[in-house]
């Protein structure tokens, strides 16, 4: 039997399950893999990996499927995905849980705050924890807590030859490093994260918005890039600029009165339509973010990191590709902070290589009908085009398939090292996608 060998449950062509099996978050992504195989354990990792190897095709890994450009799927490929793998085993005694796979964001939230623990992951309920701490992973705690990767204590991994490996700062420390921030579909696949955790209990929710008003969106963006530099650590932000309009979402971990001191610059900003500075559970403030996600849509998107203060002109430039957006409210440039937190760990302790940029811009659109995405799609290549020329990196959890030496803007001076890494345990380059790192020197 030509499954023969696959342990999990196993969704081919032609089963039921396959149509919504073979679908990504984005649904731009159209790919037929020949097999996607939903492992529950490592065994069926290892499993997978041989069958891929005996029967001659190649693998995608997936956890969440919310891979920008669907490098985690692919027609004819077989898919090993970790969906069942969602075990959360929390250890009060010293602060650390340890998390399968396939977990989703959300219900991993709900299960920590239960026992009053916050968590430094991102903003979409449906992400899954795998390619988040992978990539790096920023949030609304990102300038308290650090990025998602840096609370990261160890991971298990299922390596090229089937063998399952631990990874810390002891124990395959190279290969460590290299998971925190280059680890999505690289090196292996990890099957399991211990985290250390900290304590949470109220957080100050901000939500502004300046709606129909398009003179807020330069002013925005230029109190944005002076109030970024000495912002207190304790208030991340994820914010941005649309065509008619800007916005702010934050999480403070501290009390509204301070909180409206800190966002003076943005509130002075006029004609706010809306202004929510609220006090409330930090699993509440998750899920008000949380809900203004789709289940799943079409877009496109790239992002950059952000390394100095852009002149009036520059600016004014990114105002100018927002007025020629496709779409009045779904396409924008957002705003994503670093910084704090971020930049207490040395560049060189982990992959993550843009440690010391200011902010992540990103430049996206979303679109209903087939028929739209080319002019979104054209959109969004001319604003990267001129968003390149201003910036310096790309930020690897939000790829974009157009990106030019996509190596080096990703990964930059830790290319060599990465390369190395990836020879010694990927010398035959099973792990491979489309913009994954190549086993050489
Ligand atoms: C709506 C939306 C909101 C987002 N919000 C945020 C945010 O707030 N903060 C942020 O930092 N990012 C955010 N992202 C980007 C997100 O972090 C990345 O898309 C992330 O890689 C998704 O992980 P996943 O496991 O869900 O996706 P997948 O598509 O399953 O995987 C992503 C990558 O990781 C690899 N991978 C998956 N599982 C494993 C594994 N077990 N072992 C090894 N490699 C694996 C895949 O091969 C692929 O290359 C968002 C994305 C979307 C679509």
């Amino acid at each position: 039997m030509k499954y023969k060998g696959l342990t999990g449950k196993v969704v081919v062509p032609g089963d039921p399950e396959y149509e919504r099996a073979r679908q990504e978050y984005n649904k731009a992504i159209d790919k037929y893999p020949a097999v996607i195989v939903y492992c529950f354990n490592p065994e069926d990792v290892a499993n997978a990996i041989r069958w891929s190897r005996e029967n001659a095709i190649r693998l995608r890994v997936r956890s969440g499927g919310h891979n920008y450009e669907g490098y985690s799927t692919g027609t004819h490929k077989l898919v090993i995905d970790t969906t069942f793998m969602k075990d959360i085993k929390l250890n009060i005694a010293d602060d650390t849980v340890r998390i399968e796979a396939g977990t989703r964001l959300l219900p991993l939230y709900e299960y920590l705050y239960k026992y009053g623990y916050t968590f430094p992951g991102g903003t979409c309920p449906r992400v899954a924890i795998s390619g988040l701490v992978l990539g790096g992973g920023i949030g609304l705690s990102t300038r308290y807590l650090g990025l998602t990767t840096d609370n990261l204590l160890e991971a298990e991994m299922v390596g090229a030859g089937g063998n399952l490996l631990t990874a810390n700062c002891e124990c395959n420390s190279e290969l460590f490093w290299a998971l925190r921030g280059a680890g999505g579909g690289n090196f292996g696949v990890v099957t399991s994260y211990k985290f250390g955790l900290q304590k949470v209990n109220k957080v100050t929710l901000i939500q502004l918005r300046w709606d129909n008003n398009v003179a807020a969106r330069l002013q925005f963006l230029q109190v944005w890039q002076k109030w970024l530099p000495h912002l207190d650590r304790r208030l991340s932000s994820f914010s941005g600029i649309y065509k008619r309009g800007a916005w702010v979402n934050a999480f403070f971990y501290g009390k509204p009165e301070e909180a409206r001191r800190i966002l003076a610059p943005l509130l002075a900003i006029p004609g706010l339509t809306l202004e929510n500075i609220d006090y409330v559970p930090f699993i509440d403030a998750v899920k008000t973010i949380a809900a203004m996600y789709p289940e799943r849509e079409a877009f496109q998107t790239a992002g950059r990191f952000v390394q100095r203060q852009f002149s009036l002109d520059e600016l004014e430039k990114l105002i100018s590709i927002m007025d020629r957006a496709p779409s009045d409210r779904d396409s924008s440039i957002r705003v994503y902070s670093l910084g704090g937190a971020v930049r207490d760990i040395k560049t060189d302790a982990t992959s993550f290589a843009y440690r010391n940029a200011g902010y992540i811009m990103a430049i996206t659109s979303s679109w209903e009908s087939k028929a739209e995405a080319p002019q979104h799609r054209k959109w969004v290549n001319a604003g990267f085009k001129y968003i390149y020329t201003i910036t310096r990196g790309s930020y690897i959890n939000f790829p974009y398939s157009q990106t030019p030496d996509y190596e080096r803007a990703y990964y930059g001076e830790h290319l060599r090292r990465l390369r190395r890494i990836k020879k010694e345990y990927d010398p035959h380059n099973i792990f491979s996608f489309p913009q994954s790192i190549k086993p050489r020197f």
